[in-house]
């Protein structure tokens, strides 16, 4: 199974960057930045735009 890639952002210091999100490995959600762990998983862009 392809692990896919997700866009996050830290909370913390606003940094964003991508990472596999796996869901037995949820613990990794940290910032590589300023080690946060408020970080959240952006939305998926699409192509199109959706509203
Ligand atoms: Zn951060």
């Amino acid at each position: 199974m392809a692990q896919k890639e997700y866009d996050f952002k830290c909370l913390n210091c606003g940094r964003e960057y991508r990472a596999l999100y796996d869901i037995k490995n949820v613990t990794e959600r940290t910032c590589p930045q300023c080690r946060s762990n408020s970080v959240r998983r952006m939305p998926e862009k699409k192509g199109a735009a959706k509203t």
